[in-house]
């Protein structure tokens, strides 16, 4: 069966991160986050690593070379039985959509759709500000917004340290969402024309969004095995 190749396309803080944990889940594929690549880069204390964290810690976007290099590593260690491939935080600009497309066509692969989660640019801040994740397990909560059920304590296995992105400060939100602004929204226009645009309303309970993301990519999967 051919891979499906999904782009998860939106703001920083709209909820890209935990809808690609679900739909990689529930479809088989192979979630690719370039910066959470870019952290493990960062943490192992690689070269590339260190380069990116001076423009990461300033809300930048990391040059293409880089993250060429990132998405190349990645693609190579995907197994074949995976369904296909969930890209989450990449393309982030026309310069990487083009570099995408290389990519694809030397794999033979048709981009197969565009999930782009819309929502309003002020409730995104609130989003990224009290965003903790489990210093243990890595499971993600909002202090305001999605809380552990008893506050301070993990849900999922009980640590009482969280630990908080080093960009979630609102000068470095500032520039990430200007740069989404300048760099990565003319990805909607360019991919509308394309024909692969699928719009979700980002702006609802986090399993309401996850229905309609998967009413959007079911019928992909429809085809494939009635053919
Ligand atoms: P994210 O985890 O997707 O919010 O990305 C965190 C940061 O990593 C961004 O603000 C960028 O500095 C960097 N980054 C992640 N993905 C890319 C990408 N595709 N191109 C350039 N920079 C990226």
């Amino acid at each position: 069966m051919t891979q499906r190749v999904f782009i998860l396309l939106g703001m920083p803080g709209v909820g890209k991160g935990t809808q690609a944990e679900h739909l990689a889940k529930a479809c088989n594929l192979f979630h690719i986050d370039t910066g959470h690549a870019l952290r493990s880069e960062i943490a192992l204390g690689t070269e590339l690593g260190q380069t990116a964290q001076n423009y990461m810690s300033q809300g930048q976007l990391v040059p293409f070379d880089l993250v060429m290099q990132v998405i190349k590593a990645t693609i190579e260690r995907i197994p074949s039985e995976q369904a296909g491939f969930l890209f989450d935080g990449f393309p982030r600009n026309l310069q990487q959509a083009e570099g995408l497309n290389t990519l694809l066509a030397e794999l033979n692969l048709p981009i197969t759709a565009v999930l782009y989660l819309e929502t309003a640019h002020d409730i995104l801040m609130d989003r990224l500000a009290y965003r903790v994740s489990c210093g243990s397990c890595g499971a993600k909560y909002n202090t305001r917004l999605n809380p552990p059920k008893t506050e301070g304590v993990c849900d999922a296995c009980g640590h009482t340290e969280f630990v908080q992105r080093a960009d979630d400060k609102p000068d470095v939100i500032e520039n990430r969402l200007k740069a989404y602004e300048t760099e990565t929204s003319p990805l909607i226009a360019y991919y509308e024309a394309k024909g692969l645009m699928h719009r979700v309303n980002a702006n609802q309970a986090i399993d309401t969004v996850f229905g309609e993301i998967m009413t959007e990519v079911q019928p992909f999967f429809e085809a494939s095995a009635s053919v």
